[in-house]
């Protein structure tokens, strides 16, 4: 599951665990920043929003240790909370590379996306991350960036992208459309 920081990803997460569950399966949902944080801890990093800042070199390392532990998960369904790609000083920086996947094979791809401006307002509530500059223009420019990254993971893997909009105030909505189009 990718999407932007701020479209909703991990709140909708948390209702389609809820609902696979009542479908008697087990689910297991990995961050993958927060698997890439606890590698990076190892190394001597404190603050979570400083990772995204390291060298592309330093990411890549980290990554990579990432993929390999969500490659030794083995629940019926793993779901992985991520990005397309990460907004690092050197630029805009793949969250799923083709060594990522090579390791970690997805099945599918949900895509969330949501309204600019919801996207905005979004990032603007919550105060518990340290967020770049939020403007309209580049959270337009986010989404497009992601648009090419998911299709260029679809190709690669050769596995399906599900587009999902995520709207203000219709989560279960969001969450039930990709658990009866995936068959989750
Ligand atoms: P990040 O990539 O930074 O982890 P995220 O995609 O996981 O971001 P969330 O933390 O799930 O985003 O959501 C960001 C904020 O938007 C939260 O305050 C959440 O409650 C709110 N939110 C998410 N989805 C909706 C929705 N459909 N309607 C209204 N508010 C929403
Ligand atoms: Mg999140």
């Amino acid at each position: 599951m990718i999407g932007i920081p701020g479209v909703g990803k991990t709140s909708l997460l948390s209702t389609m665990v809820e609902m696979i569950q009542k479908n008697g399966k087990t689910v297991h949902v990995v961050s993958y920043g927060t698997l890439m944080f606890n590698v990076a801890k190892e190394n001597g990093l404190t603050d979570r929003d400083e990772l995204r800042k390291l060298p592309v070199l330093e990411q890549q390392k980290f990554q990579k240790i990432a993929a390999e532990q969500i490659a030794t998960f083995t629940e019926q369904i793993i779901i992985i909370d991520t990005h397309a790609f990460i907004n690092s000083p050197e630029g805009y920086y793949p969250g799923l590379p083709e060594y990522v996947l090579k390791i970690i094979k997805p099945t599918n791809f949900v895509a969330v996306s949501a309204k600019p401006e919801e996207i905005y307002n979004r990032r603007m509530k919550d105060d518990t991350r340290s967020r770049d500059k939020i403007t309209l223009v580049n959270i337009k420019k986010e989404l497009d960036v992601q648009s090419g990254m998911i299709s260029a993971c679809a190709v690669i893997t050769g596995s399906p992208v599900r587009l999902v909009l995520n709207r203000e105030g219709k989560i279960d909505e969001a969450a039930e459309k990709i658990i009866k189009s995936i068959g989750l």
